[in-house]
């Protein structure tokens, strides 16, 4: 398995981040416009185009829902919550989608209660966002495997695995970038979000792939509480 991504370092400055949005966002614009402006010359309306421009309008309106998760930490509060619930909502919101592509989830997690400090609704997204990648990966099926456990007396791990396409060789330097993405219909936010939420809980996210064997996701959570010895009860999120 080849190793990447664990570079905080290639996280975009804000200012990189408002560049490339206002990049992506500015292509979909202009072609609207275009086809506005043509139907009011030609006085006419095409179904054709305005099949486009809806889908125009759909990808900002991705885009920007996107960005607004990121938006939020400031209003959203830490709180101590079991990650193992965490994962099991995020399992069930997805299983109907999973089985619809012939995917199951194998959850795996021992009987012992890790709580994380949160933001529970940031890191149900990382957990989406990840696990959404996994079943995109794998249009034949297969199974998706979530492990939780403890990695250390101040850390739990998860692992999510995936068998899927793979990452080949040469696009796993650009994962975690604004807006690289290998589908058509994707934003390439996912994992630079997911990367900058799992960094703002003080943990570590790392991806391990294969071309055409699968995908794994490990990520490191600092534990809360008395379950942590080096854990003074403060806010992750608050420095
Ligand atoms: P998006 O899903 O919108 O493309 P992401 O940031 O979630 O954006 O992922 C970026 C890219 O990383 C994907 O387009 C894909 O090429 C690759 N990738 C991420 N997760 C996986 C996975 N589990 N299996 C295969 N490729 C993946
Ligand atoms: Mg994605």
């Amino acid at each position: 398995m080849e190793e990447l991504l664990r570079r905080s370092e290639k996280l975009t400055t804000v200012g990189q981040l408002a560049a490339g949005v206002a990049h992506e966002i500015r292509n979909p614009l202009t072609t609207l416009r275009g086809f506005l402006q043509l139907q009011r010359e030609n006085n006419s309306f095409s179904p054709q185009h305005n099949e486009i421009m809806l889908s125009e309008l759909d990808r900002i309106n991705l885009i920007v829902s996107e960005f607004l998760i990121l938006a939020k930490p400031q209003a959203t509060q830490f709180q101590v919550k079991n990650i193992r619930n965490i994962l099991n909502d995020v399992i069930s919101l997805l299983s109907s989608q999973a089985h619809l592509f012939g995917i199951e989830f194998k959850f795996e997690f021992e009987p012992e209660v890790y709580k994380v400090h949160c933001e529970e609704n940031q890191m149900k997204q990382v957990f989406i966002n990840i696990i959404k990648n996994a079943i995109e990966a794998m249009e034949e099926g297969g199974i998706i495997t979530i492990e939780l456990f403890r990695l250390s007396r101040e850390e739990v791990g998860i692992t999510i695995s995936d068998q899927g396409i793979g990452i080949p060789s040469e696009n796993l330097p650009k994962l975690g970038e604004p807006f690289f993405t290998s589908k058509e219909n994707g934003t390439g936010l996912g994992l630079m979000i997911s990367q900058g939420i799992i960094e703002g809980h003080k943990g570590m996210m790392e991806i391990f792939s294969k071309e055409g064997k699968g995908t794994r996701v490990d990520i490191v959570l600092p534990l809360a509480g008395e379950q942590n010895i080096n854990d003074k009860g403060e806010d992750p999120g608050a420095d």
